[in-house]
């Protein structure tokens, strides 16, 4: 029975195994709650989808009646005994309470899962401008660029980031006014070297244009929920074809629950610092290239329209852009609290 650090939720796993029905008679068994008293552990179980959550020092064992996956932090699996139901009442192999209690014995009290890295990915750069609008300052007319715009507040969300999270990988896609494709960039994200139990978050930075010159406001962009993507680096671990797919899966459902909340810490921050002159546009949801193709929560943020001549004249206001970048990076410390301390039920 191997662990293995893969994100997945719970809700989805059941409906993709084969139901197994362990035979009764080759061990005795043990009842949930005799289990759950045995490893000190609270119980959640709900007859009616056979769930069950068995929680302790802020860690949490996900299993299913019929099922032989038991999720760990939702982040790690093993392969065990099916729990059996018989007369109301579920039970357990006496070797699946004593992984139970292994699991709950090595891990640090409440410390499940951390955030380990963030990028932050300025987009464009170089020969790819991006959106390009035009001010007027002092009289005179000039050229205003996404790139130089979102290289400068991912900067300084980079700089709050390492301030804050020193024992955190805070990184650039780039530093300066390099291209780079969205392959590049992709790349970048998917190779960051990650300790067991740590995330990594994708966060990737634009400006907008429109045709319309009255489009204005800022956005926040999260993956598709049924947008098919794939998240295991199967290199990565000893994975059984059959299982892949179910893992995967999940691991999406997963990525997408935590870029949606992700989406919405950020754009509340952002309303919160910039939100008395621009306009919120909402969370947004679409298939990006780059935000598709990280294996890691992911979210894309538009912080205005360089095509409307007042949003312009703001987003060529550094102070503006400072504001940007607080509302960027108190949405995600927001996150990274609530990704680390509460992974409990309310997490799903
Ligand atoms: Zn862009």
């Amino acid at each position: 029975m191997k662990a293995r650090k893969y994100v997945f939720l719970i809700l989805f796993f059941s409906a993709f195994m084969p139901k197994t029905v362990f035979p009764a008679e080759i061990q005795p068994h043990i009842s949930l709650h005799d289990a759950a008293a045995k490893l000190n552990a609270k119980l959640f179980w709900d007859p009616l989808s056979g769930v069950v959550i068995l929680s302790k020092n802020g860690h949490n064992a996900n299993l299913r009646v019929g099922d032989e996956i038991v999720l760990f932090d939702y982040r790690e699996f093993a392969l065990l005994d099916p729990p059996v139901r018989r007369d109301g009442n579920v039970f357990l192999t006496p070797a699946f309470v004593d992984y139970l209690e292994n699991f709950f014995e090595t891990l640090p009290p409440s410390i499940a899962y951390r955030v380990g890295a963030i990028l932050i990915d300025p987009g464009h750069g170089g020969k790819d401008p991006g959106a390009v609008g035009k001010i007027t300052k002092n009289g005179k007319a000039s050229d205003i660029r996404e790139k130089d715009i979102v290289l400068k507040v991912a900067q300084d969300v980079y700089s709050r980031l390492k301030a804050q999270y020193p024992d955190k990988k805070i990184l650039l896609t780039r530093s300066d006014d390099t291209y780079l494709s969205l392959e590049e960039r992709v790349e970048k994200a998917n190779s960051v070297k990650l300790e067991p139990h740590e995330a990594i978050l994708y966060i990737s930075i634009h400006a907008n244009s429109a045709f319309n010159p009255a489009s204005a406001g800022f956005e926040v962009w999260y993956l598709t929920p049924d947008y098919r993507r794939t998240v295991i680096d199967k290199s990565s671990g000893n994975i059984n074809d059959d299982i892949l797919p179910i893992l995967n899966f999940m691991m999406e459902e997963e990525f997408t629950t935590e870029s949606m909340l992700i989406a919405k810490y950020i754009s509340d921050g952002l309303e919160l610092q910039i939100g008395d002159v621009s306009a919120n546009r909402g969370l947004k949801e679409e298939a990006w290239f780059v935000v598709r193709n990280a294996r890691m929560p992911s979210v894309l943020i538009e912080l205005g329209f360089v095509s409307n001549s007042a949003e312009a004249a703001r987003l060529a206001d550094d102070r503006y852009l400072q504001k940007c970048a607080a509302g960027i990076y108190n949405g995600l410390s927001v996150f990274i609290s609530h990704f680390e301390n509460s992974r409990g039920f309310t997490a799903q």
